[in-house]
């Protein structure tokens, strides 16, 4: 088996690197706007001869391996993992002991944030300002990203340091210098079940961006098989059998301020199914607890699939419009209580108002219908159905969309630049594409239109959850490379770009 030097002397780093962002060659070097920060002359560069990659304006380097795991988001060996199979290199890797020694790091960690927060006037002021409580400081373990040189010391001195550096949150500029994701940030960790902390989320103080960052994917960390605040609530959530899901940080530590710790949220993902057989075993149902905008009601709609699969009960709420749980808890908790005690599981809801003869609430019962998994339940279901519609149990049975879930090798028929395009799509929902001046695989072609037609259950959980460092950048570089013209792009990028920063919901592609 080849080593790992092995490995990146027979991968060609421009090779790879070009197949994700366009390069430009200026001697002996190449050149390209860096897609990990807001790059206007081209600061990217990379050495063939080195077998490196480096930004000359936001510091980010180092070698083809770890360019994949930046750029696509994923940790080193799923990188390396990655290269091996597109270069046909067969790879054995060992798995070490190492990973318990991530976790001791990963706490020590935590703890510096955590004594960090009791010395930032700056941090504090925050805390007062979003009315989040001492109690839900210290039950959350809140922190905050002091002095990067500080923390380095820690690490070195227990030797820790370069175990660390493994999951991507603080990274290594030169030999003296290191960057922490979460510098000068309100730290929130994040810990499995078992209470190990394994990743953390970052809340900016002020006005920069980005607002939040996280960290990224690696060996312990998996965004789509945790949840936040699911330690936390653990206890609570046994109690009740019911779990109340949010969708952000801010929003599970308010719930749990205020008394309802039996609140979790997704990773910043739409709810994965991973995430609802985690919850199965926990609790009985489930209670969406949403903005009522459109973004809510789409969360909705591709989360309670995976809810149904794993047999929960599930139960929304929306909110008023432009609400979320943190804002409306501080506004009116009584309110809030009451929405929650009022709710019923969906299907009876959906029940009631086809029986006021509303054609949606029937489509959309027959639509969450095909995903619950008690036979008996969905045929009970669909004979109450067919009784308060007239319709043949038969015929309703025949128009329940179809549900069937991709399979692994379906998934990966999709390219990447495929499943860039499709997430991009899905997440800014724009209509105006002419699909047919790109090159698209059937697979690829059938999710745009199970996209178009609502039908987000059909996209897979990790199109749906792909998390690009710079998303619109990348969603332009997988345009591009899916384009049919080569000479006259068929898109113009610079009104995209307008576009979805000003509509995000509406992108107008020119042609
Ligand atoms: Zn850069």
């Amino acid at each position: 088996m080849p080593s790992l030097r092995e490995l990146l002397k027979k991968v060609d780093i421009v090779d790879v690197i070009s197949s994700y962002i366009e390069l430009r060659q200026v001697g002996n070097n190449y050149v390209a706007r860096c897609p990990f920060h807001q790059d206007d002359t081209p600061s990217f560069y990379v050495s063939p001869s080195r077998g490196i990659f480096k930004c000359f304006g936001c510091g980010v380097g180092g070698d083809a391996i770890k360019f994949v795991s930046m750029y696509e988001n994923v940790d080193y060996k799923e990188a390396l993992l990655k290269l091996a199979q597109k270069y046909k290199i067969p790879l054995k890797l060992k798995s070490s002991k190492e990973d318990q020694r991530v976790y001791v790091a990963l706490q020590r960690v935590a703890d510096f944030y955590h004594e960090e927060l009791k010395l930032s006037k700056r941090a504090f002021e925050y805390l007062k300002e979003r009315r989040i409580s001492s109690w839900a400081v210290n039950r959350f373990f809140l922190g905050y990203g002091g002095e990067t040189s500080k923390l380095v010391k820690i690490l070195r001195g227990e030797g820790l340091l370069e175990v660390y550096e493994k999951t991507s949150n603080l990274n290594r500029l030169d030999e003296e210098s290191y960057r922490d994701l979460f510098k000068n940030r309100l730290v929130i960790p994040i810990r499995d079940l078992g209470g190990r902390f394994i990743a953390f989320g970052g809340r900016s103080l002020g006005d920069e961006h980005p607002k939040y960052v996280n960290s990224p994917e690696s060996e312990v960390f998996k965004k789509r098989y945790n949840l936040f605040g699911l330690y936390e609530a653990k206890e609570y959530l046994r109690e009740s059998a019911e779990a109340i899901i949010v969708e952000g940080y801010f929003d599970v530590i308010s719930m749990h301020q205020e008394d309802f710790r039996n609140c979790v949220a997704p990773l910043g993902t739409s709810l994965t199914l991973e995430q609802g057989e985690l919850l199965s075993k926990l609790v009985k149902s489930a209670v969406l607890l949403y903005d009522g905008d459109s973004a809510g009601r789409r969360a909705v709609k591709s989360s309670v699939p995976n809810l149904l699969r794993v047999g929960l009960e599930v139960k929304v709420v929306y909110l008023p419009e432009g609400e979320d749980p943190d804002s409306f808890i501080k506004k009116d908790v009584r309110a809030l209580r009451e929405l929650l005690s009022k709710a019923k599981p969906l299907h009876e809801e959906l029940l009631n108002k086809v029986r006021k003869g509303e054609k949606e609430a029937f489509e959309e019962l027959l639509y969450y219908c095909s995903f619950i998994s008690d036979g008996i339940k969905r045929y009970e279901l669909l004979k109450e159905l067919s009784s308060l519609t007239n319709m043949p149990l038969s015929l309703l049975e025949d128009r329940l969309p179809k549900v069937e879930l991709k399979t692994k090798k379906e998934k990966e028929e999709l390219s990447y630049h495929e499943a860039v395009f499709l997430a991009g799509v899905f997440r800014f929902g724009f209509e105006s594409l002419q699909t047919e001046s790109l090159r698209l695989s059937p697979q690829a072609l059938e999710l745009l239109q199970a996209i178009k037609d609502g039908n987000y259950h059909l996209l897979p959980d990790y199109v749906k959850n792909l998390k690009l460092f710079n998303f619109e950048r990348a969603f332009e570089e997988s345009l591009r490379a899916l384009s049919l013209s080569e000479e006259l792009p068929p898109i113009d990028f610079e009104s995209l770009r307008e576009a979805s920063v000003k509509t995000p919901r509406k992108l107008r592609i020119k042609r």
